[in-house]
């Protein structure tokens, strides 16, 4: 496994965040360029490799501190799958390393994440047109799997800049032409956040029902950020200090209000999706990540130092 030694001088004063959703054994068909088990543990060894692990916590006192050690990286997770139990958990603490997975708690009201119920309805769907009878999503011949691959793609696109209350609707009209009912859909038990907590592994917070918060109003904004961190903590008995921001990009997804009603909550820390490295200067409410998604290992370790040269997109900040 290679060291680049070029990353100790891109690192200096700042720290990494790498983000990982769903790594099954083996590839989804639906969608066959996810993370598998195999590459993810490849990619394990190449940060192992390159850089110090720490906490999310840990580094963020770093960065507060301004004494952010070369070669600093965070491991991080969002949603919450079953599947972490077997492939994710085992892989890291073979090797030793920290992560925190920053979870959505509908899923233990039997609510599952509404892209795995997309990826069950489709997966139940006939051969044939298929007309969801929601204009912005034209009728669509199903035949093929890569017929289902683009259904599963525009889906996502279409019903994610939703209200909840819009989503849930095309949901149920989704499954109701499947014949699947969300009840089928594999979640995470909380047996298995706690199993995870008591490992040592960190927990942060990532909504109750995965929204988009700028189509939020202000109680319900208030509900995901505020009441997801009061769930998580009566869950595992502890304190849950990180937030991330659902699908996390500035402006886009969350704005200032958000930022506000994170730290308002009691969060030390919050992270997001958009690319590029932490400094000291960098507000702890918008810490940025990166998902390495190259399988050949030049090729992710050009990807890792192209992100040390990254700055990234911030939302200003009210100072409270
Ligand atoms: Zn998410």
């Amino acid at each position: 496994m290679l060291a680049w030694p070029i990353l100790h001088t891109l690192s200096k004063d700042k720290l990494s965040v790498f983000l990982f959703h769903k790594v099954p054994k083996v590839p989804d068909p639906l969608v066959p360029n996810d993370f598998d088990l195999a590459s993810f543990e490849s990619m394990l060894d190449r940060i192992c490799k390159n850089f110090r692990v720490l906490p999310v916590g840990d580094a963020v006192d770093c960065l507060r501190k301004g004494s952010i050690p070369r070669r600093t990286a965070c491991i991080t997770f969002d949603d919450g799958y079953p599947d972490w139990q077997y492939g994710v958990l085992p892989a890291l603490r073979r090797r030793n390393m920290h992560a925190t997975f920053y979870i959505t708690t509908g899923q233990f009201d039997r609510r599952p994440l509404w892209h795995e119920r997309i990826l069950a309805a489709v997966r139940g769907l006939p051969d044939g047109v298929f007309d969801l009878g929601y204009a912005p999503l034209q009728p669509i011949l199903l035949q093929s799997l890569q017929d289902r691959q683009r259904l599963v793609h525009r889906l996502e696109l279409e019903l994610k800049y939703l209200t909840l209350h819009k989503r849930e609707e095309l949901m149920q009209r989704l499954e109701s032409l499947a014949g699947v009912s969300p009840a089928s859909v594999p979640v995470m038990s909380p047996d298995a956040l706690r199993d995870l907590h008591s490992q040592g592994f960190g927990v942060g917070a990532h909504t109750i029902d995965h929204p988009i918060l700028d189509y939020c109003d202000e109680t319900q904004t208030n509900h995901e950020i505020g009441g997801v961190k009061e769930q998580l903590e009566a869950m595992v008995a502890g304190r849950v200090e990180g937030f991330a921001y659902p699908n996390g990009r500035p402006y886009a997804d969350f704005s200032r209000l958000h930022v506000d009603a994170v730290k308002k909550a009691g969060y030390t820390h919050a992270v997001t999706t958009h690319w590029g490295v932490a400094k000291p200067e960098t507000s702890v409410f918008q810490i940025p990540r990166f998902t390495p998604w190259a399988k050949r290992e030049w090729h992710a370790l050009y990807q890792v130092g192209r992100n040390l040269l990254t700055d990234p997109m911030l939302v200003p900040e009210n100072s409270l």
